[in-house]
């Protein structure tokens, strides 16, 4: 047996260049607005990078970065004044905000067809229906769009989740279900989780630990998507997954970094383009 190591890079620039070409055709150009609030190191990092690549292909993006002291029903007013904003057809709040600011309460706040992470309730609401949102979460999005690219099937697969958050665990349920696989997802309560992990077809570790799975976990033909970006003793950027021990078991597996983290930014770029088209056709 052969292991295919899934090239996340290549394919995210493949849909950034495709993009590229989409936007430069376009007078008005679509705009993304990015909210920043605080000084934490990782999130202006995050940021920086998401405005670098919008730049890339054209879309425009504005940061605004607030004081870590805005209160909530300034943040609150800020998002009501760019809901209105007819030159604004994507926001993006970076999280974490500060513990004084409740998150569901701004996520709520950004107009659903204005919401470019796909996590406004009505958003995620309709993808769980399996009905049509504007948006679907970035992550999620990005290993379906590889797991097709590489034609790994699917339709009536055991896939297995480890990891339930709102941004990938529970999105990426909702839209593997309504792509007919069979999905089980695990978290930290989760009793035998080895015993259930050695039943999947496909299975996707969003935990945040380096080394939490190895090829006890899977039984041989797995597919492998790694979501987790973690630092090792070391420092060094790792996954989830100890992508040596397992991978003679595997059919196909994502590095990390350059499997499922570029496809996430290009998906950011999608979605923005998403939103322009869907605002422009109204
Ligand atoms: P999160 O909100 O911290 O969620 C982690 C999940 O793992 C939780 O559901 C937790 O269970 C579960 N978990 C923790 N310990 C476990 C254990 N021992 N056994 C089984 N489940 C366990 O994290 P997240 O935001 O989803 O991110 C997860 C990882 O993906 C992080 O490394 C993050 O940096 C990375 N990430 C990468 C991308 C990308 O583009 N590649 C995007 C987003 C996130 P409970 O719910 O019970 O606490």
């Amino acid at each position: 047996m052969t292991t295919t190591i899934i090239d996340g890079l290549y394919y995210a620039n493949k849909i950034i260049n495709e993009i590229k070409t989409k936007v430069d055709k376009l007078k008005i150009k679509p705009k993304l607005v990015v909210i920043l609030v605080g000084n934490d190191n990782a999130s202006q990092i995050y940021v920086n990078n998401k405005q670098k690549r919008c730049l890339e292909v054209g879309i425009m993006s504005e940061v605004l970065h607030f004081d870590e002291n805005i209160n909530q029903t300034e943040l609150l007013d800020i998002i009501k004044q760019l809901n209105e904003d007819t030159e604004v057809n994507a926001i993006l709040v970076q999280m974490p905000l500060p513990k004084h600011i409740n998150p569901d309460k701004i996520v709520e706040a950004i107009s659903p067809v204005k919401d470019v992470d796909g996590f406004h309730p009505y958003n995620v609401g309709k993808l769980a229906l399996n009905m049509t949102p504007y948006s679907i979460a970035c992550t999620p999005s990005g290993i379906l769009k590889l797991l097709n690219a590489y034609n790994i099937k699917i339709n009536g697969k055991h896939v297995v989740i480890i990891g339930r958050s709102n941004i990938v665990g529970r999105p990426l349920m909702s839209l593997l279900l309504n792509n007919n696989a069979t999905v089980t997802v695990c978290h930290s309560k989760t009793e035998n989780l080895k015993e259930i992990t050695n039943t999947a077809d496909i299975l996707i570790s969003a935990v945040g630990k380096s080394n939490f799975i190895n090829s006890a976990f899977v039984k041989h033909n797995v597919c492998i998507i790694d979501v987790g970006i973690n630092r090792d003793k070391n420092n060094k950027i790792t996954g989830d997954v100890d992508f040596n021990d397992i991978f003679d078991k595997c059919s196909f597996i994502t590095p990390v970094p350059k499997g499922v983290g570029p496809m996430t930014i290009a998906m950011l770029l999608q979605n923005t383009l998403n939103l322009y088209d869907i605002q422009n056709k109204k």
